[in-house]
């Protein structure tokens, strides 16, 4: 039997760079098309640049905006690259709640405001073998 896709779609691939407009540049020349709107997320210090890969899923670029960003700790630590896996769920609490049971550690208490109108939790990589996993839900 096939898994319910619906319950858990890859939403975006998270890459922290220094340079914004320097990686999009680099990711174009994979013939990735960027959308030419740059989102500031206030709450996390970053500017973002988006694009599609398919109808569900995009990647995401997060440059941050300030030396106390949790970007900038990644980028100093391990000098970029790939920052997170985000997977699209149809409630982030509830799923929360499921996966707490099982023993898997979130590092918010509840979900909360993330980019583009979703609501957003972060399962601690020590619970999916060292990969920070966002889970988003559509508001
Ligand atoms: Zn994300």
């Amino acid at each position: 039997m096939l898994p319910n896709f619906e319950d858990c779609i890859l939403d975006h691939i998270a890459i922290a760079v220094e340079d914004l407009e320097n990686s999009v540049e680099k990711f174009s020349q994979l013939g990735l098309v960027f959308d030419s709107k740059r989102e500031v997320v206030e709450s996390q210090k970053v500017k973002t640049a988006f694009c599609s890969i398919d109808q569900n899923s995009h990647i995401e670029l997060l440059e941050p905006t300030d030396e106390t960003s949790t970007i900038q700790k990644f980028i100093d630590k391990k000098g970029g690259g790939i920052h997170h896996l985000c997977f699209r769920v149809p409630d982030v609490l509830k799923k929360q709640k499921e996966l707490e049971k099982l023993g898997v550690n979130f590092i918010y208490p509840e979900p909360f405001d993330g980019a583009g109108n979703c609501l957003v939790n972060f399962i601690h990589p020590k619970s999916m073998n060292g990969v920070l996993v966002e889970l988003s839900e559509k508001k």
